[in-house]
């Protein structure tokens, strides 16, 4: 069942998308069979969880295995996760970037990161809106050429968007197209920041409908997992 529903998946996504699976609630057993059918990303949301996880595996390693951190991230949890993820995905405040650029510097680590666009209907969801990521970005590539990097333990990857949350595919369509709009828009502005290419949009429920809004990585817990058991 996991191993159908990594390889269905996989075969659909176009080249240069990537499968995050979404390990969270789900035990290592199942992160094993995903493990088995090769998949190599897996995402946590949840800092006591991930490292739960992380220490588990120490006994028994699965080689190339990469963790990302898809949760809201409180700052005084950043040594339960930082250590061990190779992208935080979810950096939604100018305060989390800096406290994980302070964290980088005493570690020795530059971070890999995306911001978190706020592009769905609901309050609850969080995010930046993109006022403010344009001027993180734009403070960040201003400072570039000067030696002197704003965040230097931090590399800006790109940007990660929930959808709202419904069965309405013209707006969960229209809530990806403007996080595309906007990642063009920030490519072409800032040329300074090449590597700042990535767009995760997309889970279980809508991961079809992002794959023709440019996303280049798929967040998908449910359809390769099953339910979570809370
Ligand atoms: C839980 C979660 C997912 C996966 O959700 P599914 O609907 O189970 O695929 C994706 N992204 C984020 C940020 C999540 O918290």
């Amino acid at each position: 069942m996991i191993e159908d529903s990594i390889q269905t998946i996989t075969k659909a996504l176009p080249e240069g998308t990537r499968l995050v699976a979404v390990s969270k609630f789900h035990p290592l057993e199942a992160i094993r069979q995903a493990y088995a059918a090769g998949q190599r990303i897996f995402a946590e949301s949840r800092p006591q969880e991930l490292l739960k996880k992380v220490k588990e595996l120490e006994a028994s390693p699965l080689p190339g295995l990469s963790w990302h951190f898809i949760g809201h991230l409180q700052t005084n949890k950043l040594k339960m996760v930082l250590p061990y993820v190779d992208l935080v995905q979810s950096v939604d405040s100018v305060r989390l970037l800096e406290e994980i650029d302070k964290w980088g510097r005493n570690a020795g680590k530059v971070t890999d990161v995306l911001l978190e666009l706020h592009v769905a209907q609901e309050e609850s969801k969080q995010g930046f809106y993109e006022e403010e990521i344009l001027d993180v970005l734009l403070r960040v590539a201003a400072a570039a050429p000067s030696g002197k990097p704003l965040y230097p333990n931090v590399r800006f990857r790109g940007l990660m968007a929930m959808a709202t949350n419904t069965d309405d595919a013209e707006v969960i369509s229209s809530d990806f197209s403007r996080a595309e709009d906007f990642m063009e828009y920030l490519k072409d502005l800032l040329p300074e920041l090449p590597e700042f290419n990535e767009l995760s949009i997309g889970m279980s429920g809508d991961w079809q409908i992002a794959l023709r809004h440019g996303s280049t990585m798929v967040r998908i817990g449910t359809a390769i997992f099953g339910e979570r058991q809370y």
